[in-house]
């Protein structure tokens, strides 16, 4: 009764004074499986406190805890921290376990079990109580009485003691030998590597034991209702006869299957009735539990005792799953389905992995710029990467950087390698877009692209068409081919991704610049398209020509008569843009980049270029230096070119309002968003804006057909969010461009900075890489200060995030609470964004969130 009395000491029943957060969640789960009326053994659970106080020396009294157990049990002490995720040191079992009980227990359970329950408790106390080496035993062979009897004298000759017989005796060492561990540097960091404080507790449960030895059907195991990696029902787990802990799961050929299984033989089978206490056990601990819980059993003499319950471990495609069908079988709520998957974890599923248990063969760690896995052949130019797809053959293509003119390149490849970039480079973004699994900025590899080789640090030399494989989720460079596990687009995600459309309160758009993209956004239900950046229109083979022409001639009017054939190919995109959004918004980015990325950089992309246009190969020269710039990001490019070079944005406009008049003959009305790029002062948005005006009258005289567009300016300067009191006025709408915002505001080039990313951030000099998580404080500040700015000079106004920020689950939180409309990213971020903001509305509705 005293023990009970004590809630730092307490018999766990139904009513006895039990936390999670002072007993830890394994003692808290024993007392919900208590007050079920499960067959639970005995069990003292000891708080927080008691633990830290035997850490620090103040053992108590152990005859208390003692006698709340038959004197002829033996007892196992578990680890109970708050959070099962933090570990925490291994069971002890058998505590009790003594020359006088083996005596008896060889009696009633025959000798061989007593011998085997004495050997494990002294082998686990030599080595975790007394620290003695392992190999002290290594002349030990046999694991009955002869092996027990040579262990017992190895333990008395290293220790010169004999071995404690006082079952209090034992308890107290085992105790203050598992709260000491835990004070352990290495189980602190690794506790805190996991989320856990650097104050976490540790309670211990002491638990009467039933052997799982001895006479009749005696064993024991785990049982789950789910498969770990699918999330599908089934009933998984193994049973061992004569056996503890879970020693069925390590045990080879010797355990059965728990249900009937053509593999082998099962408990079902061998024992029916134990079978079935243990499944309705398991299923209303489901139920009760609302979770998915690993049963840890034993069986004595035919019947089951439950001993613990653990949450099942899982895979993120079966954390979804079990999620989503605790809610339809009314076990959780929707929204809590909702929380309990973490959006980071969707990435898993929406794409190809390297199978959890396949073994990997690690070549380097790059940053995972675009996740999913894939393998293929190596090569080293966009030309091979379209031959190997012509011949049916997956292919990594591996570049120090990309350019446009690896558009082509990258979609035949299966995934996309480079030594250069971070987060929000070229090979990045376009990876992204297109769903290909890419790892930039792998600096640990050697490029030696001249011979076509990559090298690793060890020296191990890869070549063209050497199998690779590309893990874009985790970073890592593979060498061969590891076992995948597909993408599994499922019912259950489907269901999950209408709950969460339903609760979010921020609006979700895909950046999308192709059919395909926007076919790929329409799938998961986007709200629109938040960015086209029309200018990957002009790789596709046919049109670059012609936009090198354009680039190459002299005057406005050789200009405007090449721009001719390319407003057709224009307006057609468009048209299928509008047709596949259905009367959804389609916010479409007049044309950004600098001029020369269109140009070929070798000898003999000139060669070709002077050929097609029957020009001297040394005029191409000429032109390709003499645009060349130093600085190209702020160079020539986005509005500068709408206002120098104003033929390219008045084409572009002609082609969205005559695209905009056609698709609206059938089907929904478009209003089209026209957006431009790079602004930093209010009179290149009002130079645009008049030509453009002028454009969308003279579309609408010449069809005599009236139509409706918004226009909008991309704010990714710092001067135009400074200004954007001043832009606002002219404007439907602001969309901010986060990557360059975030380059300009550090002065970080986002191609370089990959170079030196990972030591910054190592150092802590940025706590994250601020082209991947938005840097809430300096960026963010540029931000807030246009969006309030924005809406004060125009109320009505909508307000955006275009840049890639806009899929990370960390900064959509802060655009939502800045007042953003909606966000946009990449087709394969929608899912992650929409959990992450829906997970935040509901924060926000209990009452818990910003
Ligand atoms: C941006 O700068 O944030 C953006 C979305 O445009 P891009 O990545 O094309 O420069
Ligand atoms: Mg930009």
């Amino acid at each position: 009764m005293a023990v009970q009395n004590n809630p730092h000491t307490t018999l766990i029943t139904p009513a006895a004074p039990v936390a999670t957060n002072t007993h830890g969640g394994r003692a808290k789960c024993l007392q919900r499986l208590v007050r079920l009326d499960m067959p639970v053994p005995r069990t003292v659970a000891l708080s927080f406190e008691t633990v830290q106080g035997i850490a620090d020396g103040h053992v108590p009294d152990m005859a208390r805890i003692l006698e709340q157990f038959d004197p002829t049990a033996l007892l196992c002490v578990r680890p109970s921290s708050e959070d099962p995720d933090w570990g925490g040191p291994g069971a002890v079992l058998n505590v009790g376990m003594n020359d006088a009980r083996y005596v008896d227990i060889s009696d009633t359970m025959g000798a061989d079990a007593a011998a085997a329950l004495y050997l494990r408790f002294v082998q686990t106390y030599a080595l975790h109580v007394a620290r003695l080496d392992p190999d002290v035993f290594d002349d030990v062979m046999d694991d009955g009485q002869q092996g027990l009897s040579e262990t017992l004298h190895a333990y008395e000759a290293e220790t010169d003691e004999s071995f404690p017989q006082d079952p209090g005796e034992q308890l107290a060492a085992v105790l203050k030998s598992m709260a000491r561990a835990w004070d352990g540097t290495t189980a602190r960091l690794l506790r805190q590597a996991k989320g856990a404080p650097a104050d976490a507790g540790l309670g211990l449960v002491v638990q009467e034991m039933i052997p799982g030895l001895g006479r009749g059907e005696c064993g024991s195991g785990v049982m789950q209702l789910v498969n770990s990696t699918t999330g599908q029902p089934q009933i998984t787990g193994r049973y061992l006869s004569q056996s503890q802990g879970r020693d069925a799961l390590g045990a080879g050929t010797g355990a059965l299957y728990l249900a009937r299984d053509e593999r082998g033989p099962s408990l079902e089978e061998v024992a029916p009735e134990a079978y079935a206490e243990l499944q309705q056990h398991a299923e209303l601990m489901r139920r009760k539990l609302r979770e998915e819980m690993q049963v840890e059993f034993v069986i004595e003499n035919g019947h089951a005792h439950i001993l613990d319950g653990v949450r099942v471990t899982r895979s993120s495609r079966a954390a979804v799953q079990i999620a989503v069908r605790l809610a339809e079988d009314g076990i959780i709520p929707a929204q809590e389905a909702l929380m309990r998957v973490d959006p980071h974890a969707l990435n898993e599923l929406l794409h190809r992995q390297v199978h959890p248990d396949a073994s990997r063969d690690v070549l380097t760690t790059g940053i995972a710029a675009s996740p999913g896995a894939a393998t293929g052949q190596i090569v080293f130019t966009a030309a091979e990467a379209q031959a190997s797809a012509s011949r049916g053959e997956p292919c990594i293509l591996v570049r120090r950087e990309t350019s446009p003119e690896d558009v082509r390149g990258m979609h035949a490849a299966a995934a996309v390698l480079t030594e250069k970039g971070g987060m929000t480079s070229h090979a990045a973004v376009i990876g992204r877009g297109l769903g290909l699994p890419c790892i930039v900025g792998a600096s640990g590899l050697r490029f030696v692209t001249k011979k076509r080789q990559l090298m690793t640090q060890d020296g191990r030399v890869f070549k063209t068409g050497d199998l690779l494989t590309i893990d874009g989720t985790s970073g890592q460079v593979l060498a061969g081919q590891p076992e995948m596990l597909e993408a599994a687009l499922d019912d259950s995600f489907r269901t999950l991704m209408g709950w969460a459309e339903a609760e979010c309160d921020i609006g979700i758009r895909a950046n999308a610049d192709t059919p395909a993209d926007a076919q790929m956004a329409q799938n998961f239900n986007v709200q629109g398209i938040g960015l086209c950046r029309t200018e990957h229109m002009f790789f596709e083979p046919g049109r670059l020509t012609v936009m090198r022409e354009m680039i190459f001639a002299q005057t406005p009017k050789g200009r405007a008569a090449v721009m001719e054939r390319l407003l057709p190919i224009q307006r057609k995109d468009f048209v299928q843009l509008f047709r596949i959004m259905g009367g959804k918004p389609v916010c479409i980015r007049l044309f950004d980049p600098p001029l020369h990325e269109f140009l070929p950089t070798n000898r003999t992309g000139q060669r070709e270029l002077a050929e097609a246009l029957d020009i001297p190969v040394s005029d191409v020269e000429r032109r390709v230096a003499a645009m060349s710039e130093y600085n190209p990001m702020l160079g020539l490019r986005g509005v500068r070119l709408g206002v120098t070079v104003p033929e390219i944005y008045d084409m572009q406009a002609r082609a969205i309002f005559e695209a905009t008049l056609e698709a609206s003959e059938k089907g929904e009305p478009v209003v089209p968003e026209v957006m431009i790029p790079l602004v930093s002062a209010c009179r290149e948005v009002e130079l645009v804006k008049t030509r453009i005006d002028a454009v969308a009258a003279s579309v609408a005289a010449e069809q005599g057909r009236d139509f409706d567009y918004r226009l909008g300016v991309m704010v990714e300067t710092p001067r135009a969010c400074l200004r954007a009191d001043e832009i606002a006025p002219h404007c439907a709408f602001l969309s901010f461009g986060t990557n360059d915002l975030t380059q300009m505001t550090y002065g970080l080039s986002r191609d370089d900075a990959g170079r030196f990313m990972s030591a910054y951030v190592n150092q802590g000099v940025f706590t994250e890489d601020p082209f991947h998580v938005l840097d809430t404080d300096g960026v963010g500040e540029l931000l807030q200060l246009g969006v309030q700015r924005g809406r004060e000079s125009q109320p009505g106004i909508t307000l955006s995030v275009c840049g890639e920020h806009g899929g990370n689950p960390e900064s959509i939180a802060f655009c939502r609470a800045a007042g953003f409309d909606y966000v946009s990213c990449s087709p394969f971020r929608v899912p992650v964004a929409r959990l992450a903001a829906a997970q935040l509305a509901i924060s926000h509705q209990v009452g818990v969130g910003p």
